[in-house]
Protein backbone atom coordinates (compact mmCIF):
# COMPACT_ATOMS: atom_id res chain seq x y z
CA UNK A 1 0.00 0.00 0.00
CA UNK A 2 1.31 3.49 -1.27
CA UNK A 3 1.03 6.27 1.56
CA UNK A 4 -1.34 8.97 0.99
CA UNK A 5 -0.82 11.61 3.77
CA UNK A 6 0.87 11.73 6.73
CA UNK A 7 -0.69 12.62 10.17
CA UNK A 8 -0.74 16.46 10.92
CA UNK A 9 0.51 15.63 13.83
CA UNK A 10 2.40 12.84 14.45
CA UNK A 11 3.08 12.06 11.43
CA UNK A 12 2.31 8.05 10.56
CA UNK A 13 1.37 7.59 7.07
CA UNK A 14 -1.96 7.26 6.29
CA UNK A 15 -2.28 5.05 3.95
CA UNK A 16 -4.24 4.93 0.66
CA UNK A 17 -8.01 3.94 1.14
CA UNK A 18 -7.38 4.15 4.89
CA UNK A 19 -9.86 5.62 7.31
CA UNK A 20 -8.57 9.15 8.71
CA UNK A 21 -9.53 12.11 10.64
CA UNK A 22 -10.13 15.32 9.80
CA UNK A 23 -10.71 18.50 11.45
CA UNK A 24 -14.97 20.16 11.06
CA UNK A 25 -12.85 23.70 10.50
CA UNK A 26 -13.05 24.23 6.93
CA UNK A 27 -9.63 26.11 6.80
CA UNK A 28 -8.18 22.86 8.34
CA UNK A 29 -9.40 20.53 5.69
CA UNK A 30 -5.86 20.53 4.46
CA UNK A 31 -4.75 18.72 7.26
CA UNK A 32 -5.78 14.61 8.05
CA UNK A 33 -5.11 12.82 11.32
CA UNK A 34 -4.46 9.09 11.99
CA UNK A 35 -6.83 8.86 14.66
CA UNK A 36 -8.64 10.71 16.92
CA UNK A 37 -6.14 11.38 19.59
CA UNK A 38 -3.82 13.41 16.90
CA UNK A 39 -6.85 14.98 15.88
CA UNK A 40 -7.49 16.36 19.69
CA UNK A 41 -3.91 17.66 19.98
CA UNK A 42 -4.46 19.50 16.84
CA UNK A 43 -7.78 21.04 18.65
CA UNK A 44 -6.10 21.75 21.59
CA UNK A 45 -3.07 23.20 19.47
CA UNK A 46 -5.24 25.33 17.31
CA UNK A 47 -7.93 26.67 20.43
CA UNK A 48 -10.77 25.65 18.47
CA UNK A 49 -14.00 26.52 20.29
CA UNK A 50 -16.36 24.04 18.84
CA UNK A 51 -14.87 21.73 16.11
CA UNK A 52 -14.92 18.17 15.67
CA UNK A 53 -13.22 15.23 14.07
CA UNK A 54 -14.83 13.92 10.81
CA UNK A 55 -14.14 10.05 10.20
CA UNK A 56 -13.13 10.17 6.03
CA UNK A 57 -11.57 7.18 4.25
CA UNK A 58 -8.73 8.13 2.11
CA UNK A 59 -9.33 7.38 -1.60
CA UNK A 60 -7.66 4.48 -3.13
CA UNK A 61 -5.34 5.97 -5.39
CA UNK A 62 -3.40 9.13 -6.33
CA UNK A 63 -5.04 9.41 -9.07
CA UNK A 64 -8.75 10.94 -7.22
CA UNK A 65 -6.35 13.10 -5.39
CA UNK A 66 -5.91 15.38 -8.74
CA UNK A 67 -7.67 18.44 -9.19
CA UNK A 68 -11.20 17.64 -11.36
CA UNK A 69 -10.70 19.93 -14.53
CA UNK A 70 -13.37 22.86 -14.52
CA UNK A 71 -15.10 22.67 -17.37
CA UNK A 72 -16.47 26.03 -17.92
CA UNK A 73 -20.00 26.23 -20.31
CA UNK A 74 -20.11 28.65 -23.32
CA UNK A 75 -23.18 31.09 -22.09
CA UNK A 76 -25.76 30.87 -25.00
CA UNK A 77 -26.26 34.44 -25.12
CA UNK A 78 -23.02 35.27 -25.72
CA UNK A 79 -21.88 36.86 -28.46
CA UNK A 80 -19.68 35.07 -31.21
CA UNK A 81 -16.62 37.57 -31.05
CA UNK A 82 -14.33 35.35 -29.31
CA UNK A 83 -12.89 35.91 -26.13
CA UNK A 84 -9.23 37.21 -25.95
CA UNK A 85 -7.75 33.54 -24.46
CA UNK A 86 -9.43 32.18 -27.60
CA UNK A 87 -7.71 34.29 -30.55
CA UNK A 88 -5.01 32.27 -32.02
CA UNK A 89 -1.72 34.56 -31.23
CA UNK A 90 -0.03 33.06 -34.20
CA UNK A 91 2.47 34.87 -36.30
CA UNK A 92 1.00 36.23 -39.08
CA UNK A 93 3.26 37.79 -41.15
CA UNK A 94 5.41 35.45 -43.77
CA UNK A 95 8.50 36.10 -42.27
CA UNK A 96 10.51 34.66 -45.30
CA UNK A 97 8.76 37.59 -47.26
CA UNK A 98 9.39 40.11 -44.57
CA UNK A 99 13.30 39.08 -44.33
CA UNK A 100 13.54 39.65 -47.80
CA UNK A 101 12.00 43.00 -48.43
CA UNK A 102 13.88 44.33 -45.55
CA UNK A 103 16.96 42.84 -46.93
CA UNK A 104 15.82 44.40 -50.39
CA UNK A 105 14.85 47.76 -48.62
CA UNK A 106 17.35 48.55 -46.85
CA UNK A 107 20.33 46.00 -46.51
CA UNK A 108 19.37 44.64 -43.24
CA UNK A 109 18.84 41.31 -41.41
CA UNK A 110 15.43 40.91 -39.36
CA UNK A 111 15.33 39.40 -36.18
CA UNK A 112 13.56 36.54 -35.21
CA UNK A 113 11.15 38.50 -33.37
CA UNK A 114 10.11 40.81 -35.59
CA UNK A 115 7.27 38.79 -36.66
CA UNK A 116 5.76 38.22 -34.21
CA UNK A 117 5.63 42.31 -32.87
CA UNK A 118 4.51 43.12 -36.65
CA UNK A 119 1.61 40.20 -36.25
CA UNK A 120 0.22 42.48 -33.16
CA UNK A 121 -0.10 45.94 -35.55
CA UNK A 122 -1.66 43.31 -37.97
CA UNK A 123 -4.22 42.01 -35.62
CA UNK A 124 -4.85 45.83 -34.26
CA UNK A 125 -5.61 46.86 -37.97
CA UNK A 126 -7.95 43.86 -38.67
CA UNK A 127 -9.71 44.43 -35.63
CA UNK A 128 -10.71 47.75 -36.64
CA UNK A 129 -11.20 47.19 -40.15
CA UNK A 130 -13.30 44.17 -39.06
CA UNK A 131 -15.34 47.49 -36.61
CA UNK A 132 -15.30 49.28 -40.27
CA UNK A 133 -17.35 45.76 -42.02
CA UNK A 134 -19.35 45.52 -39.41
CA UNK A 135 -20.59 49.12 -39.28
CA UNK A 136 -20.99 48.90 -42.99
CA UNK A 137 -23.57 45.98 -42.57
CA UNK A 138 -21.12 43.30 -44.14
CA UNK A 139 -19.88 39.75 -42.66
CA UNK A 140 -16.94 39.82 -45.32
CA UNK A 141 -14.08 41.84 -43.67
CA UNK A 142 -12.61 43.68 -47.79
CA UNK A 143 -9.38 45.72 -48.52
CA UNK A 144 -12.08 48.86 -48.39
CA UNK A 145 -12.53 48.37 -44.59
CA UNK A 146 -8.79 49.30 -44.08
CA UNK A 147 -9.11 52.51 -46.27
CA UNK A 148 -9.69 54.39 -43.36
CA UNK A 149 -7.26 53.77 -41.32
CA UNK A 150 -3.77 55.10 -41.04
CA UNK A 151 -1.44 53.65 -43.42
CA UNK A 152 1.18 55.20 -44.55
ZN1 LIG B 1 -1.26 10.78 14.17
ZN1 LIG C 1 -8.58 22.18 13.03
Amino acid sequence: MSVWRKCGVCKKDILLGATYQKCSISSCRKFAFCSVDCWSVHDSVMGHKSAYAEEERAPLTLKEERPRRRIVAKSAGRSQEASQSDLPMDVLIVVSKLKAYVKAKSGMNTSGDVGDELSKFVRVLVDEACENARADGRKTLMARDFSTLKIG
